[in-house]
């Protein structure tokens, strides 16, 4: 079988031939049709992950994976033929988290697609078939690759831990993988959507994905809207003040980025008085990520 695999840490990944890995009866082989490159798998490739050290050679990369079901187990509800996309993260299903629907905090976890274990930059990949989730054929690959990924962690922490509503005001700081995603399900869940990037660039993709933009936290004072949500991607400890500060009485502040080494401070009277919501949004990177340079901080 084809694929492109890491052969040295901080080296350009290179074309090897591996051999078909064991099937067992729960286990799905799915031909691998479209696999997105993550900010995650640079890293994966440069070796700076906590799980890099232990990482056998040659590793195959790739999390954000669609394809067709090539092979079934005996035991398993999905037909040949079917069209998937695949959630990367293999929990136990039976802790504390997995039974309270926190997957993303599993404390006794399997196996990690494209991280820790084999992923889909080869012509196929075979994994538990709870992992593949059946995809409508009006949802093209490219759309769909990143749904475990940056889609799902967006989604999470705006509808889900957010509580983003129709009516609802949003303003999404750092326009990154997260954050763009953030911004549009915000704005298809019905709600106004404002995006705080200091870069020109990223800003002109939030308004062209339908918000308004602004520079810096502080303009969010300058808007006449009250805002209900901030949903913070970007990571920068100095953000959060002026989150809270922005945010209207009673509102949320969810917390998706962050810095590793560097905490947050806030002001703790004006967080109080407005009775505001601080809310933290894990993602499954979160765990499994080494540290993050400032200028990918929003790249998630
Ligand atoms: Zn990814
Ligand atoms: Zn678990």
């Amino acid at each position: 079988m084809r694929a492109m695999a890491i052969v040295g840490y901080g080296a350009p990944l290179q074309p090897v031939d591996l051999a078909e890995p064991p099937f067992g009866p729960g286990d799905v082989r799915i031909a691998v049709e479209y696999c997105g490159v993550c900010g995650t798998d640079v890293k994966i490739a440069e070796g700076v992950m906590p799980f890099s050290p232990t990482l056998a050679l040659p590793h195959v990369p790739g999390h954000e994976i669609v394809g067709v079901v090539a092979e079934a187990g005996p035991d398993v509800p999905l037909a040949p033929g079917t069209r998937v996309v695949l959630y990367d993260y293999g929990t136990c299903g039976s802790c504390r988290s997995c039974v309270g629907g926190r997957e993303t905090t599993c404390s006794r976890l399997r196996r990690r697609i494209g991280f820790t274990d084999p992923g889909g930059f080869q012509e196929s990949v075979t994994v538990p078939w709870t992992l593949a989730v059946p995809l409508p054929d009006t949802v093209a690959p490219v759309a769909a690759a990143a749904l475990s990924c940056a889609i799902g962690t967006a989604y999470r922490a705006t509808v889900t831990l957010g509580q983003v509503r129709a009516g609802s005001t949003v303003a999404v700081v750092g326009a990154g993988g997260v954050g763009l995603h953030a911004a549009q399900i915000a704005r298809a869940a019905g709600a106004a959507t404002v995006v705080v990037e200091p870069s020109p660039q990223r800003r002109s993709a939030a308004v062209a994905a339908g918000a308004r933009a602004v520079a810096g936290v502080e303009d969010l004072r300058a808007l006449d809207d009250e805002i209900d949500v901030v949903v913070e991607t970007s990571g920068h400890p100095a953000v959060v003040p002026g989150a809270v500060a922005a945010v209207a009485p009673g509102g949320r502040v969810v917390l998706v980025g962050y810095t590793p080494g560097a905490p947050m401070t806030l002001d703790a009277q004006d967080a109080v008085l407005k009775e505001v919501t601080v809310v933290a949004a894990a993602t499954p990177r979160a765990r499994t990520c080494g540290p993050r340079s400032r200028s990918s901080r929003a790249a998630r």
